[in-house]
């Protein structure tokens, strides 16, 4: 019997991959440009890790003028949860990482869903049986694992190789038989790998890599007719043209075999840039370790969702990571955007992309910074309404006073850098608004000094007025508070400080606790201002108990 016999009748009904070869040509691009997928398996909810991998990949295919693809690996249905696909596609999308074609969308190179393309993965599979590099196995499941136990007993290298491949040295004639007679088989590649050969593959992010050759005899396709990830991801990215595979390093072991299979199917491989971990030091330990998903809830994207933290805010910060020179360029680019940026996988990083929440917050308080007030105030009342209803309405009430407040020192060349989350608004003005301010037992209970408080109700009484400039305002602080003891600048204060109540600095502290009870806010004049006569009597009385 021949290797094309026995390929046809192990598939009798599959097209030859001439065929698909065909079906699936080249795409039309200029020189350099990055054809790269998202590859996402639905079996769990989309992570950090997954964005991460999809923001770097659609970066490189758009700045160099490519396509990045959606193909969604379902071949493992075992672990498939419910709603995983759309799960994918919508925090993809939100996260701004849109495709060119994929799963959902138009293209050439579909169908993008690997259970759907069965008829394909047998063609390829077939081809290798005719070259003589795939065959049935039969060994199940049971024997598979007494092979693994003995191996493990006597310190061999797991897996199905050499002696341990049982099946790799059945005759066609006798699979045959075994076929005929009922057995259930699944196809392995039979490789032509030596371990004890060693090469050098070099990875786009890791550099020059060395591996062994493959010689295990993977199964390439399951018992349900599915391939495994190895398999499709060859015949995959063969078909669908892919440049460059980014994907995560927990698949630099794999390397070995997945060269070897573009190797035995005759395609070029594609180019690999494996992208590290994202970790963290641990509270405990102070180890830096990767983020896991049942440790750290910052893994998830809902995490980001409730805390309020933006999208935009959240693909800075993966931008920060990516490459360790854009935030430099970010700071001298102010008006610039990150997709302007141009990434290098030399730049990324090797061992672990450290995602730091501090840091993720530095950022997000820069992305506010650059935002203008209205879109702070209405993105703040989208938040509001699905976590804090109650701030909802305020916000609502106050509009425009609202979106004053947030106007203060923004918009100008060092805006304010006090939001970092959506949270903030809330946490950092809540004194701004009587609803708020008035329902605490002691607004003031945290104030650590305590102020010659007698000028204060004479300043309000006489000298504030609510229509001076800003020049004029201050100017008349001075003057009244020179008049009442203060030094009017720190220098005199500091010669003779007990000839003084303090300096005018001091008065206007004593003038912004008692509107704020805060020592730091925005711009006191503009919070007067805002605050107004009405709700400033009110505080000063407050404050006078
Ligand atoms: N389906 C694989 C995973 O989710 C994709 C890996 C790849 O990008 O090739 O890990």
């Amino acid at each position: 019997m021949t290797d094309k016999e026995f390929a046809d009748f192990l598939f009798p009904e599959v097209k030859e991959i001439a065929y698909y070869e065909e079906k699936y040509g080249s795409r039309n691009l200029p020189d350099g440009a990055v054809v790269t997928r998202c590859a996402p398996s639905p079996t769990g909810f989309v992570h950090m890790g997954s964005l991460y991998q999809g923001f770097i990949a659609k970066q490189m295919a758009r700045q160099s003028g490519g396509v990045l693809f959606l193909r969604i690996e379902d071949t493992d249905q075992k672990r498939e949860v419910e709603n995983g696909v759309e799960g994918i596609v919508k925090d993809f999308k939100e996260y701004g990482i849109t495709f060119d074609e994929g799963y959902g969308m138009d293209g050439d190179y579909g169908p993008y869903i690997q259970s759907e393309r069965g008829e394909i993965y047998k063609a390829y599979v077939k081809y290798l049986v005719e070259k003589g590099y795939a065959y049935p196995c039969f060994c199940t499941p049971e024997e598979i694992d007494e092979n693994r136990k003995i191996q493990e007993a006597t310190k061999e290298r797991i897996g199905y190789y050499g002696r341990w491949s049982t099946c790799r040295g059945l005759t066609k004639e006798e699979a045959v038989e075994k076929i005929k007679s009922g057995k259930p088989f699944i196809m392995r590649m039979k490789s032509q790998g030596d371990f004890r050969v060693k090469h050098i593959y070099h990875d786009l992010i890791k550099g020059d890599l060395e591996y062994p050759e493959n010689d295990l005899d993977h199964v390439i396709l399951k018992s349900d007719g599915l391939p495994t990830y190895h398999f499709a991801h060859a015949v995959d990215d063969h078909l669908m043209h892919t440049t460059h595979v980014i994907r995560g390093d927990e698949w630099v072991s794999s390397l070995p075999v997945h060269l070897e299979l573009f190797h035995l199917l005759g395609f070029e491989p594609p180019k690999y840039a494996h992208i590290a971990p994202l970790t963290k030091k641990d509270e405990e330990t102070g180890n830096i370790r990767k983020l896991s998903k049942r440790k750290d809830p910052e893994l998830a994207v809902s995490y980001y969702h409730e805390a309020g933290i933006p999208v935009g805010a959240v693909n800075l910060f993966l931008a920060t990571i990516a490459n360790s020179s854009f935030e430099e360029w970010y700071l001298q680019n102010q008006d610039k955007s990150y997709t302007d940026f141009t990434f290098t996988f030399d730049k990324m990083p090797i061992g672990g992309s450290l995602f730091d929440l501090e840091k993720l917050e530095s950022v997000s308080k820069i992305y506010f910074s650059k935002l203008s007030a209205k879109q702070v105030y209405e993105e703040t009342l989208n938040y509001a309404k699905e976590y804090d209803a109650s701030f909802a309405e305020i916000l609502e009430k106050y509009k425009d006073y609202t979106i004053s407040l947030l106007n203060i020192e923004r918009e100008i060349e060092r805006p304010r850098k006090d939001i970092g989350s959506y949270k903030d608004v809330k946490k950092e003005f809540w004194y701004m608004y009587d609803e708020l301010f008035f329902t605490k037992e002691n607004p003031y209970s945290e104030v650590e000094k305590t102020y010659p408080k007698e000028d204060l109700q004479a300043y309000f009484e006489e000298v504030y007025d609510a229509s001076d400039s800003e020049e004029e305002w201050f100017s008349k602080i001075k003057t009244f508070a020179e008049a009442h003891g203060y030094a009017v600048n720190r220098k005199l204060y500091k010669e003779n400080p007990e000839n003084f109540k303090g300096q005018v600095g001091d008065f206007c502290e004593m003038i912004r606790v008692m509107a704020t009870t805060k020592t730091i806010s925005p711009n006191l004049y503009d919070i007067l201002q805002l605050l107004g006569k009405e709700r400033l009597q009110k505080r000063l009385a407050l404050f006078m108990k």
